[in-house]
């Protein structure tokens, strides 16, 4: 067996334990004779590893008890939509804050739903980084402000999180929920699109504070309606079993790696590694402001971009797959979720200097 080192944005790699698990409990899933994938969402077994992975999930991210956890289908982009269906009036402002790809996407939904106010737009930097809070225009009384934390494209990520008083705090957490703790007291509402950190790809994973529950537009599609999603434990129809199961899997390798605290440490040192490697080589480049840079993908550039196809193919030789950057900018991006090891990032350092000796 030949495992590549996967630097995808998504879907991405998964801890290659949780796989072989995955495959051992595959096809008679303790003892029962069938998988997971064909047991009924209400048996007795798969509510169990239902509330198991949601047990495991709190406790990592030490949810406190006036929260719901929802796993919901339709990925992020459904909260895109979700999130105005169930927080705001036809009438109602909702601040955004405007940080790159993903942002965007998410106020072109919600413009659809309610009106939007941009709160801040570093459109003049390219979107290279994070505009200071003092410097956005938020709307008193807003029914809530959307950021997304880690922009998945321009690898920038917010170095704070914002304080917005009693307005409610919506943080798109796709691309680095789980890569370190957060504190969730200090939002309304969490959402996570599963295919980086959790697992398989078509999850969402939606933390959302219980006063923000009930108030959703009388028009809201059900399975868009939070409150009736956590009166029946996110089986209001027929969940995506197989892909809970896994997130459950990972959320039990996360703990065996140390939690959280550890997944943080190990982050770090990956990010810092790569992002040294590229400082320092006069070959390399990434454009975001240094407090800004993203620990889960870092875009980066080649002095010369006739060499990105040698570089790719290079790459891939060398066991280093899915490194092109995301279609609508080019260049590379390595994305470095929790998956993948510090050894993988070391392999690809030593293969970006060996390709700037060649060709440098
Ligand atoms: N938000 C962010 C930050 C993302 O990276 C992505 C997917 N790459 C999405 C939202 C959309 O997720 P999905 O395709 O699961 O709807």
């Amino acid at each position: 067996m030949t495992r590549v080192f996967n630097f995808s944005a998504g879907p991405a790699a998964l801890p290659q334990e949780v796989l072989e698990q995955l495959r051992d409990e595959m096809v008679d899933w303790h003892g029962q004779g069938m998988s997971v994938m064909e047991m009924s969402h209400r048996g007795k077994t798969f509510v169990g590893i239902a509330q198991q992975a949601e047990a495991d999930l709190r406790e990592l991210l030490a949810v406190p008890s006036n929260y719901k956890v929802l796993f919901l289908q339709g990925g992020a982009t459904a909260q895109f939509a979700a999130i105005p269906y169930n927080l705001t009036t036809s009438a109602s402002v909702a601040d955004y804050v405007n940080t790159g790809a993903w942002s965007k996407k998410a106020i072109g939904e919600a413009k659809r739903y309610c009106k939007v106010n941009v709160a801040a737009d570093p459109a003049a930097s390219n979107y290279t980084s994070v505009p200071a809070q003092s410097e956005w225009k938020l709307t008193p009384g807003a029914a809530y402000l959307h950021y997304t934390p880690n922009e998945t494209i321009g690898g920038v990520e917010f170095p704070f999180v914002p304080d917005t008083g009693d307005v409610p705090l919506v943080a798109d957490f796709s691309s680095t929920i789980l890569s370190r703790p957060i504190d969730i007291s200090r939002f309304g509402v969490v959402y996570a699109g599963a295919q980086k950190n959790i697992g398989p790809a078509g999850l969402v994973v939606v933390i959302v504070r219980e006063d923000l529950l009930g108030h959703a537009r009388p028009d809201v599609p059900t399975v868009f309606d939070w409150k009736a999603m956590a009166a029946d434990g996110s089986m209001l129809n027929t969940p995506a079993t197989y892909s809970w199961y896994v997130a459950g899997l990972v959320f039990q390798w996360i703990k065996r790696q140390g939690g959280l605290a550890a997944m943080e440490k190990l982050n770090r040192a990956k990010a810092e590694r790569l992002y040294g490697a590229i400082d320092s080589s006069g070959f390399y480049a990434n454009p975001v402001a240094k407090p800004c840079r993203s620990w889960m993908n870092v875009p980066f550039t080649l002095a010369n971009a006739d060499l990105d196809k040698p570089f790719l193919d290079g790459a891939k030789q060398a066991g280093l797959v899915t490194l092109e950057g995301h279609r609508s900018v080019g260049g590379m991006r390595a994305s470095i979720y929790n998956a993948m090891p510090l050894a993988g990032v070391e392999a690809l350092v030593q293969y970006m200097q060996e390709f700037q000796r060649r060709n440098g």
